[in-house]
């Protein structure tokens, strides 16, 4: 648990309806930040167009509030309209970013053709060992000459990071020392190379993930397990900007009793749906706060019948959440 107040974030894509899983997500963060006198923010992810589906922005705001979550900090804090930070409305800040990394060589304009990038996929899952890892840096190779013909050109490109040789391990506060790369065919190099601006010239989440964490003075980031795999990277990103990552605490899945992820696209258990069944706030707070977290011993023990939100908040450690996966 910090000894200092926390700056946390709920960062959803409004891609879906809130699950009890997010919702989770949210409290922990929250909690996180309230217990240690911090800052708690939301943050829409809504970046891929392509994803967004209509409704789901409002249906965060409200299943949140009627948890009795609210955020500290964004353009309009707590109101609907303006909202909190949404990243659509920041993507100058992305564009200045993306410009120091191709500055100083930490990233290059990748202008190869959808065709080539599907050849080389194919062609690195037949490498024995297969690599996760398919591009073979092509254009990374472009000098200033040809970058500049092909941008005269119109030729659509995206922006890649030059991934280091090997990603820096790192520490989860949950999880302990971690040295996670991506498999490697040392007969033919291909490099992971993540796409940082697509080329409709918005930038992907690794990206505006990691530079908005930045800029927003996050110090704890808590998510969902799935989001290990993008860990290291996200760290390449932070070294190649010069910045100090925050820490990271995954918590792990919450799955249903057949051992499925809880997936918003299928709408399990979202929080509006329970609230239409006759859920109260208070137990649903409580229901999913305790799948993966549980009170100091002293306190299970008085046999409380509920946590309220302030009760949680000031028994809310750290160090008392599980590692293990919580089926619903
Ligand atoms: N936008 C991601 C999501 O939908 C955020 C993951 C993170 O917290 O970094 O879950």
């Amino acid at each position: 648990q910090p000894k200092t107040p926390a700056r946390t974030r709920f960062a959803p894509s409004p891609t879906g309806l809130l699950h009890i899983g997010s919702l989770r997500t949210a409290l922990y963060n929250y909690l996180l930040a309230k217990s240690t006198g911090g800052s708690f923010l939301l943050r829409l992810e809504d970046t891929d167009q392509n994803r967004l589906v209509p409704g789901a922005e409002k249906n965060i705001y409200e299943s949140l509030s009627w948890c009795g979550i609210h955020y500290d900090e964004g353009p309009g804090v707590n109101d609907e309209k303006n909202g909190p930070f949404r990243q659509s409305d920041r993507t100058e800040i992305y564009q200045r970013y993306t410009n120091k990394l191709l500055d100083s060589g930490h990233a290059y304009r990748c202008f190869c053709t959808k065709e080539r990038l599907d050849g080389l996929r194919e062609s690195a899952q037949k490498l024995q060992p297969p690599t996760t890892a398919s591009y073979d840096r092509q254009c990374s190779h472009l000098s200033e000459e040809q970058v500049r013909v092909k941008l005269d050109q119109k030729v659509p490109f995206t922006i890649r990071l030059k991934s280091p040789e090997k990603y820096p391990p790192f520490e989860d506060l949950l999880h302990g020392k971690l040295d996670m790369q991506p498999q490697i065919n040392l007969n033919d190099r291909r490099y992971d190379d993540p796409i940082l601006v697509k080329s409709d010239a918005l930038p992907t989440y690794h990206f505006a993930n990691v530079v908005d964490d930045h800029l927003m003075d996050i110090t704890h980031v808590v998510r969902g397990e799935e989001w290990l795999p993008s860990t290291p990277k996200h760290i390449a990103l932070y070294h190649a900007f010069g910045w100090n990552p925050p820490q990271f605490i995954h918590i792990p899945l919450l799955t249903s009793a057949t051992d499925k992820k809880l997936s918003k696209r299928k709408g399990d258990a979202d929080v509006m749906a329970l609230r239409t069944k006759g859920v109260l706030p208070e137990a649903l707070v409580n229901f999913s706060v305790l799948f993966g977290w549980s009170p100091p011993r002293e306190e299970a023990a008085k046999n409380h019948e509920c946590f309220s939100l302030p009760d949680l908040v000031r028994l809310f450690n750290l160090n008392n959440l599980t590692k293990g996966n919580a089926k619903v």
